[in-house]
């Protein structure tokens, strides 16, 4: 079903990286608008002038280029929206639906204190709302500049069905009169989304709950500005594999962090999109199927846990999924930054070398890790060598290893032959497999362990196996 009116938005502050919880709200925001062919909007929200950096910008947008959740409208910056905000101030002050108020802070707080002492909830009592004014005769102070207050409605409830959380319901007893300006004219957080909610035509917006609590407050602006009402869905927590809210300490950073760390773009969508959010049993999905299935239904209203471990069989999963040619691309720059050429003439060929190793890595970290094993020298790889190969090399097998050699020197280079000469040597010297196999992988790559032997000597030149299993 399409529904082109259907309209969306991502709109973060730019306040640090562009973190797991902030993607997962992207890609709902994104996977959303793309089901039924409307319109993802991106909005940075940097009136926090203090805590807003150009940078956390950059990183935003990098983080959501990486994922590949392109919007098709914005950036809109709302610092660059203040006279439009200033604008719909004016016009709620002409209307009665915004009034100035001259309270101080000390008149406030001692209004507070009075009303916790009569065991009253603390909240603003309105004094400044024009009818209250004249009857308690206030006078506008000399010299000090006002802000505006919403004039919330004083009684029924603020009601919504929350695409996530179902009906929700809160009296306006419990919601004061919000300030929308602040005495130095700039307009406060709720009101620029508000403004921009109502302006941009958003259907659906789509967040975490920690934004539950301004929902009434934006609801009653966007009904005094006579607007539509977005729907609107709350999305919990993700929490750590402790249950605490997730953090740092748990590797709540930067998208690009997993990008660094050898983590698809494609994995990472696929594991946020099951954060929160399911299709029957379905755990491995494309970009494709997610956006056909995501209709707003099946949203979870319980925090969903952060799995590290679900995340990397995930990336496996997508890294065996990948073409060799492709693979070699990604780990080329990491071989690099390790200090590994790989690209010597008659050396192992780099897309041969990563399709033997891509079902045993979980990232392309990992993948670069075993892939140098094939251009580094095992006495550089490996300190503990020569104790090892003394531990695993038996004497008897001593003669074995000069007869692989010999027999290496003269077969086919493939991994077929190279088994056929490696089970020959077994049975002429009546050794087991693990026997011959461990000291030869020990001396050609520096360790005990790789992938199966034949194919790993296959991939090297028959010279260096040859040097090394003399040496
Ligand atoms: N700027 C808010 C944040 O980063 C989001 C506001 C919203 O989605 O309504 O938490």
């Amino acid at each position: 079903m399409t529904d082109a009116k259907i309209r969306t938005r991502f709109a973060p502050s730019p306040t640090g990286f562009l973190h797991i919880g902030g993607a997962r709200t992207a890609l709902f925001s994104w996977a959303f608008a793309r089901h039924f062919g409307g319109t993802f909007i991106l909005r940075i929200e940097d009136t926090d002038v203090e805590r807003s950096t150009p940078q956390a910008v950059q990183a935003i947008l990098e983080g959501m280029a990486w994922l590949g959740l392109a919007h098709d409208e914005g950036p809109f910056y709302q610092m660059r929206r203040m006279d439009r905000y200033r604008e719909v101030i004016t016009q709620m002050l002409a209307a009665g639906t915004a009034y100035h108020c001259w309270a101080t802070p000390a008149e406030l707080d001692a209004m507070r204190e009075a009303q916790r002492a009569r065991g009253e909830k603390p909240r603003y009592d309105g004094r400044w709302r024009p009818e209250n004014r004249d009857r308690l005769g206030l006078v506008v102070p000399a010299g000090q500049q006002p802000v505006v207050r919403f004039r919330n409605p004083d009684d029924g409830e603020v009601v919504w069905n929350d695409l996530v959380k179902g009906p929700i319901a809160i009296g306006n007893i419990e919601l004061d009169d919000l300030i929308i300006a602040r005495s130095d004219g700039t307009p406060t957080y709720n009101f620029c989304v508000v403004v921009d909610d109502w302006e941009m035509q958003i259907t659906h917006v789509i967040r975490g709950d920690d934004h539950v609590n301004n929902t009434p407050r934006q609801i009653n602006i966007l009904r005094a500005l006579g607007a539509a009402l977005p729907v609107y869905g709350h999305v919990p927590m993700i929490h750590g594999p402790d249950g605490q809210k997730l953090s740092k300490r748990h590797g709540a950073v930067s998208v690009m962090q997993y990008d660094d760390e050898g983590f698809l773009p494609e994995a990472v969508i696929n594991y946020l999109a099951r954060l929160g959010w399911s299709h029957g049993d379905d755990e491995v999905f494309s970009r494709e199927s997610l956006v056909q299935w995501f209709d707003g239904s099946h949203l979870s209203h319980s925090p969903s846990q952060f799995d590290p471990e679900k995340l990397k069989w995930l990336n496996n999963h997508y890294l065996k999924r990948t073409p060799d040619e492709t693979l070699a691309v990604w780990v080329a720059p990491r071989l690099a930054r390790r200090d590994v050429d790989h690209s010597g003439q008659g050396g192992p060929d780099l897309a041969a070398v990563c399709g033997l190793f891509k079902d045993r890595a979980s990232t392309l970290e990992e993948l670069a890790d075993l892939a140098a094993m094939l251009w580094v020298d095992p006495v550089v790889a490996n300190p503990n060598l020569t104790d090892e190969l003394a531990a695993q090399l038996r004497p008897e097998a001593m003669p074995a290893l000069h007869d692989l050699a010999s027999r290496l020197s003269a077969c086919d280079w493939n991994a077929v032959a190279i088994s056929g000469a490696i089970k020959e040597t077994l049975a002429a010297h009546q050794l087991k497999m693990p026997q011959l196999a461990v000291p030869v992988r020990l001396k050609v790559f520096g360790r005990a362990q790789t992938p199966s032997v034949d194919a790993m000597l296959a991939l090297m030149p028959r010279e260096t196996v040859l040097a090394r299993l003399r040496a």
